[in-house]
């Protein structure tokens, strides 16, 4: 459940309505995303002299050098999360995330699973994401300010891992905190040489599937 925030004209149920159209035009087909995603007011996520571009399919920024996913991004990895590694497994219930941000793939994730825990090196976006997850009333929604690169063996294993920063390879650490029919997906590569890729356990042990370019900020050590 979300409260229901309204919005109106470029921030409203149509403009929403309009983006979902939109990504599910560009190949997004698990209603269950696109559901999710149409719930959750995407222009309370951003400042609000950004707010007439909230439902655009853009990245945005939201201060200290970071930035916002587009919504096509957020709705592929979305999707490639939930998808099963075997098909009569249930979905994912326990997911981490790392790179809270804004916050908004922690809310969308947690529309869809029972409980979302979420990691940020940047305290002050920590802060603005927390407030945002209370005034949705979003109680499944676990921070935690920390580098993120090590998971959070405390709360292991996780049903599934989603990396929203990019870093030269996936961490070992991050797998050895997945469920062994768990899904991790996270870019990986260079600046300029990005790709999405979908991890999961094979015969062979941890294997990794790319799925599209993308461009993200940065895995950075340390804290802020
Ligand atoms: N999922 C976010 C996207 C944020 S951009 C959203 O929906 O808005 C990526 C975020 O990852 C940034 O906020 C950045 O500070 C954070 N980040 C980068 N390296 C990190 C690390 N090692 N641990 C935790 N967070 C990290």
């Amino acid at each position: 459940m979300i409260a229901s925030i309204q919005g109106s004209g470029l921030t409203g149920q149509r403009a929403r309505d309009r983006l979902i159209e939109r990504l599910r035009a560009e190949g997004i087909g698990d209603e269950r995303v696109l559901t999710a995603m149409r719930q959750v007011p995407r222009h309370l996520f951003i400042d609000e002299g950004l707010s007439s571009r909230a439902y655009e399919d853009t990245a945005l920024p939201i201060g200290n050098s970071q930035t916002i996913s587009q919504p096509w991004v957020v709705a592929r990895m979305t999707q490639a999360l939930l998808e099963p590694v075997h098909p009569a497994l249930p979905p994912p219930r326990r997911v981490l995330e790392i790179g809270t941000g804004s916050g908004y793939q922690a809310a969308v994730l947690s529309l869809l699973v029972e409980q979302v825990y979420t990691i940020e090196r940047i305290d002050e976006l920590l802060r603005g994401a927390r407030k945002r997850f209370r005034q949705l009333g979003l109680k499944n929604i676990t921070t935690r300010h920390a580098d993120g690169r090590v998971g959070w063996p405390e709360h292991a294993p996780f049903d599934a891992i989603i990396v929203t920063a990019a870093g030269a390879d996936v961490e070992v650490e991050l797998l050895a905190q997945l469920h062994p029919d768990g899904v991790l997906v996270a870019p990986v590569g260079p600046p300029a040489a990005q790709v999405l890729q979908r991890w999961r356990n094979t015969e062979q042990g941890w294997a990794a599937q790319d799925l599209d370019a993308v461009s993200f900020v940065p895995l950075l050590p340390g804290v802020v």
